[in-house]
């Protein structure tokens, strides 16, 4: 069955650049009808936290990514350490004892002369003797894992046919000097436990890949497929890895993007189908097509957030906002003809708190001098409230009346003593939601 996984690390709150894999992930599982685990790679007790496992959650939940199961990194513990004994057992897995200002110390020297910085392997030809003595002198070493040096390939699901010199690439730690299983052996023994099929991740991914393609086959299992997306940057090009912080998934909620704006761009955004708006998750899924997305770095640029948002919020039943026109306030009776006469006045629904500001309080008028006079008569002859729907056109004609104005003139002060604007929905629509009209005072 097609398996895929979105393995966040619970260290912070995840952004678009993780959304893009979590999507890929998900959308590929689903398509499939197949299976999409949420792992949590909290194997560094130090920098995981709790609330950052219940924020990832709460943010896939408000974006309708549901997984199927949860699996967590720090209760496996007992797996990675059998895996690490196989490989031992292999002779594929060495201990090494470099402190980090040597393995430096290296990698300026070879990069001196000319060479790939890649670690030399000293540990390999150490003595039992030697080997002992820095273990008692430094404390337990590092365990690598010893890549065999061929070229390692494979047709990636995005990038094409890849292949990658292995002796270009170090041995990876695997096992840290404090005993702490590192994420290429978790990941390698959760993907081939959990049944893992599809692996979308970033480009930043591909030499983990190429490592963990050895592990894999050294642990006797298949690699899954893999697919690695470019990563997104800003609208010109620019890197957006100092930006992410301010582009969570919560921000963007919180500045009332619509789910389903967010994904419906997310599910193109760097493939050759263009962006359409979707609504519902079922034609995102049929829509999506992981052969359509090529390797180019992607641009995204989240202002194409809320011009989506409104779209989706015009069609949007009032059903659906019942509860946060309720919460801010809005008596019941008013809330479906509120909401008619603002979805298509908003951008997201955090202006709809502003609109019923207005319409409770009033708007401040504004009146041009020349109009100062029409205005007042008018104001005169404006019934008590409640207004209905015909209030507008009775009065206006009653203006029309006693005035003799006629078509703009007559319409437009009226509208912006009301409202305070020159534009806004029908002013048919609006008296019967206005509490109070301070043009009046
Ligand atoms: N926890 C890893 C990360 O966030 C997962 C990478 C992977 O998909 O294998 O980078």
């Amino acid at each position: 069955m097609t398996t895929t996984r979105f393995a966040p690390s619970p260290t912070g709150h995840i952004h678009v650049g993780n959304l893009r894999t979590a999507l890929l992930n998900f959308l590929i599982a689903r398509k499939a009808g197949g299976q999409f685990i949420l792992r949590i790679d909290d194997t560094d007790p130090e920098r995981s936290r709790e609330e950052y496992v219940d924020a990832i959650k709460e943010d896939l939940e408000w974006l309708g990514l549901h997984w199927d199961r949860v699996e967590r990194q720090s209760e496996r513990l007992d797996r990675y350490a059998e895996a690490a004994d196989t490989l031992r057992g292999m002779g594929r897995f060495y201990e090494a004892f470099e402190t980090p200002t040597e393995l430096d110390l290296k990698r300026k020297k070879q990069l001196n002369m000319g060479r790939p910085p890649v670690y030399d392997r000293a540990a390999l030809s150490m003595t039992g003797d030697e080997r002992e003595a820095l273990r008692a002198e430094r404390g337990p070493g590092v365990w690598r894992f010893k890549l065999d040096q061929e070229r390692i390939e494979w047709d990636d699901g995005i990038l094409g046919p890849v292949s990658i010199d292995a002796a270009s690439v170090s041995d990876p730690v695997l096992i840290r000097g404090d005993g702490q299983v590192l994420y290429t052996l978790a990941s390698v023994v959760d993907d081939m436990e959990m049944g893992v099929t599809d692996v979308v991740r970033g480009s930043d991914h591909v030499t983990n890949t190429a490592t963990q393609i050895q592990i894999i086959e050294a642990l006797g299992g298949t690699p899954p497929r893999f697919a690695h997306h470019s990563l997104l940057t800003g609208p010109q090009g620019e890197s957006l890895s100092k930006r992410l912080g301010t582009l969570s998934l919560r921000d963007l909620r919180e500045r009332g993007v619509h789910p389903m704006a967010l994904l419906s761009l997310l599910a193109r955004l760097g493939s050759s189908d263009p962006v359409e708006l979707r609504t519902d998750m079922e034609t995102l899924v049929d829509g999506f097509d992981i052969t359509r997305f090529g390797a180019a770095p992607t641009k995204f640029d989240e202002n194409d957030l809320f011009p989506m948002t409104a779209r989706i919020l015009q069609e949007t039943p009032f059903e659906e906002v019942r509860q946060t026109i309720a919460a801010i306030g809005v008596p019941d009776g008013l809330a479906a003809r509120f909401w008619a006469v603002t979805r298509d006045n908003i951008t997201t629904l955090n202006d709809l708190e502003a609109w019923w500001i207005m319409f409770r309080d009033g708007a401040e008028p504004a009146i041009a001098p020349e109009d100062a006079d029409f205005v007042a008569h008018a104001m005169r002859l404006l019934p008590e409230g409640p207004y209905d729907d015909a209030t507008w056109s009775e009065w206006t004609a009653a203006v029309r009346d006693a005035t003799g104005r006629k078509g703009r003139p007559l319409f437009m002060p009226l509208r912006k003593a009301l409202t305070g604007q020159e534009r806004g929905p029908e002013m048919s629509q609006v008296l019967p939601l206005m509490q109070r009209i301070r043009a009046a005072d």
